[in-house]
């Protein structure tokens, strides 16, 4: 492999030096040759041939070649270079605003040129606005030129340098066998590859924008490939990790089942079962338990913990927020408790006090089962043994971080079984393309009883006829949540819009009862306003997104979300999951300020066509792409740079069996294999 150093290239500008070159080419994760080969170009452009003016269309990039019959400085209405092109077929009319010293000369009649830009269609006819100029009778390239994807303050030109380069010193051989290539329909690897860089003139550039070409099947093909192969090591180190076989010798989670006031749904009985069996094998269980919102993937969890409690171990349980968690740890003590299980909590809240005495029960082995937000389950907290980890939502993070840790693989000490639950279904392309290193249990049923939640888009203009209907369902002893609207900009705005609202509504229903929740109170305050809300003694809770995901209080029926437009659909699907959980009939109320724009319009109408969880993610995923689904947008993290999930879900299943057969029968390419491609992908989700 060749140093970095060898791909900066020439400086082209004075001051622009060597590491300033490299730099910028870092920031496109291209170090190595081998990142620099699969750098490859969004579009081209066409220098292979000179058009005749007589063929020139207006909206096309052309080359031309001819004399300057007329060339005139305009100083009105502002100082302008005009002048007309010849080539015997037909004339262009040019022009340029600005010019370098000497240009005016080379421009002048007579002189014969080579010429290349934009056709427009302008007042005197055919025109280029500032066309490049180059001398005439220069060898035409035989291939596309690339456009590459770049960053500010560095040139194509160093880009293309680098990248031929490259194509000349990088290993370019080929890491998957004849068998698997043909079998797979696959195009070799270099000539894939160049044929991308600098593909030839007869090749359509729209299977090539497209991402149709066999070429570019196979560079997609090999992207895929590389990640079901890391995700396949990564099971296979879990595999070869050890844990504690929890196989209890009571009957806990028999009595917690017995106990309960309803029978577990079929799918949850199906989901009880697969965990279960994961928990007596003694290599670490990573599974993930998928439901819809109200789909009771607590209970499941809880009977989790009771296996592991049984089987002598201690179980921690964590959710992303202070709201989630407390609703997490009073359900699992509702159910544990009765049967004798100490349950620790751990919140920011708690008095050092009965903090200390919280983490003393942990370490003694006192407390089974301990509950709190990830950050203080995670950094101090010391376990007497702890067997099983559960995790509520927290899917969204670390696809990469997930893979590396796996690699790490550590033999000698015991691993926790893990536990992930999560509310966003994940379709099936992404569930083989991120999560095949776990297995997944789906709660596809909700409980029985339940009616689903009637949608209702409304213009803000009728907000007042909302309001007053709000009210009077409240008065009738319905409870009901108020969204207020997401401001992405600023955290203070969005507080500032929620306590106005707040104020608003209080004047307004001077006899409702109305509170207020919002991610800047004290988690001590947060739990005086959930439990009142729960308690009945808030009518109307003004709400920010804080209670987006978990919150469970089945006598709230009804929810206004202001400005839903601003919202994402896997989000509005969130919040109205907050309503419908109990028996009464719940209504869903959407608050648009119109207009609408073209894809706020289709979420909309998918939140108001359809319930189902899983084909709102599926919209979602049109709509926005996988980074976004899976909450990554903000880490910047590119999952898959050529391969599009929705487009490419055919070419996904063959990399999979792909991954299987080379790791089973060509062991030496899958890793070579592996090295090409993720060494620029681990770097990827780095930065
Ligand atoms: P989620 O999957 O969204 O976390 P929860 O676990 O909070 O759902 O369950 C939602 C509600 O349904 C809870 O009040 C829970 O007690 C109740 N529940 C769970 N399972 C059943 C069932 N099989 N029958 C009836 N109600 C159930
Ligand atoms: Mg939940």
């Amino acid at each position: 492999m060749v140093s970095a150093g060898a791909y900066s290239g020439t400086p082209k500008r004075p001051g622009a030096s060597v590491s300033g070159t490299r730099r910028l080419f870092e920031r496109l994760g291209l170090r190595t040759a081998a990142d620099f080969v699969v750098h490859l170009p969004l579009r081209y452009e066409d220098e292979t041939r000179i058009t005749p003016i007589a063929q020139a269309r207006p909206g096309g990039h052309a080359l031309f070649e001819g004399d300057i019959v007329d060339s005139e400085m305009r100083l009105r209405p502002r100082r302008e270079l005009q002048a007309t092109l010849s080539d015997g077929t037909g004339r262009l009319h040019l022009r340029w605003l600005h010019l370098y010293p000497g240009q005016q000369a080379r421009l002048s009649a007579g002189r014969r040129v080579r010429i290349r830009g934009e056709v427009r269609a302008g007042f005197h006819g055919l025109e280029l606005v500032h066309p490049l100029v180059t001398e005439p009778g220069t060898r035409l390239p035989e291939t596309l030129t690339p456009v590459y994807p770049t960053t500010q303050g560095l040139s194509q030109a160093s880009l293309r340098k680098a990248i031929a380069r490259a194509l000349d010193e990088a290993d370019l051989r080929d890491t998957l066998p004849e068998p698997v290539r043909e079998a797979y329909d696959l195009a070799d690897f270099a000539t894939s590859l160049r044929l991308l860089h600098h593909p030839g003139p007869d090749i359509s550039l729209d299977l090539l924008a497209g991402h149709d070409h066999p070429a570019w099947r196979r560079i997609k093909f090999d992207e895929l490939l590389a990640q079901q192969l890391a995700l396949a090591d990564a099971r296979a180190a879990r595999q070869a990790q050890r844990a504690i076989a929890l196989q209890g010798c009571g009957d806990l989670p028999e009595r917690l089942l017995a106990g309960l006031p309803f029978q577990p749904t079929g799918a949850q009985a199906r989901a009880i079962a697969e965990i279960r069996r994961d928990l007596t094998l003694s290599h670490p269980m990573h599974r993930l338990l998928q439901g819809d919102v109200g789909s009771g993937k607590t209970l499941v969890a809880a009977v989790a913990a009771a296996q592991a409690i049984d089987a002598g171990s201690q179980v921690a349980v964590m959710a992303p927020t202070e709201i989630l968690a407390e609703q997490l740890w009073r359900k699992l003590s509702e159910w544990l408790v009765p049967l004798g299980v100490q349950v620790a909590w751990l919140t920011g809240a708690l008095p050092a006090s009965t903090r200390r005495q919280a983490l003393a029960a942990i370490a003694s082995g006192q407390a089974r089962l301990a509950v709190g937000t990830q950050a203080l389950i995670q950094d101090k907290v010391q376990f007497q043994s702890l067997g099983l980890v559960i995790s509520d939502e927290q899917h969204r993070f670390g696809v990469g971080q997930r893979l590396a840790l796996s690699r790490k693989g550590d033999q000698a000490t015991r691993h926790p079984h893990q536990l992930s639950m999560s509310a966003t279904p994940i379709p099936r392309t992404l569930a083989m393309a991120f999560f095949a290193d776990m297995d997944v249990s789906v709660l596809d049923e909700l409980p029985p009883g339940r009616t689903p939640v009637r949608t209702r888009l409304f213009a803000d203009q009728r907000r007042d006829e909302v309001l007053s209907r709000v009210a009077g369902a409240v008065r009738e002893g319905q409870q009901a949540y108020w969204v207020c609207p997401l401001v992405e900009e600023s955290e203070a705005l969005q507080l500032q819009t929620a306590v106005d609202t707040w104020q608003h509504l209080r004047t307004e229903l001077p006899d409702l009862r109305i509170g207020l929740m919002h991610g800047r109170l004290s988690a001590q305050e947060k739990t005086d306003t959930m439990t009142a809300f729960r308690g009945g003694a808030i009518d109307l809770l003004v709400s920010t997104t804080v209670i987006e995901v978990g919150v469970d209080v089945p006598n709230a029926s009804l929810m206004v979300i202001e400005h839903a437009e601003r919202f994402g659909l896997a989000q509005l699907h969130q919040l109205r999951g907050r309503v419908g959980r109990g028996q009464r009939e719940s209504t869903c109320v959407l608050l648009y300020q119109p207009p609408l724009s073209a894809v706020a319009r289709e979420r909309l109408r998918a939140l108001y066509e359809t319930t189902d969880g899983f084909e709102i993610a599926r919209r979602d995923l049109d709509q926005r792409g996988p980074g976004e689904l899976l909450g990554l947008r903000q880490s910047g993290q590119a999952l898959l740079r050529f391969a599009d999930l929705n487009a490419d879900e055919g070419l996904l299943d063959l990399a999979r069996t792909a991954a299987a057969w080379l790791a089973k029968d060509f062991p030496e390419h899958a890793r070579a294999h592996q090295q090409r491609w993720m060494s620029g992908a681990v770097q990827y989700l780095r930065s």
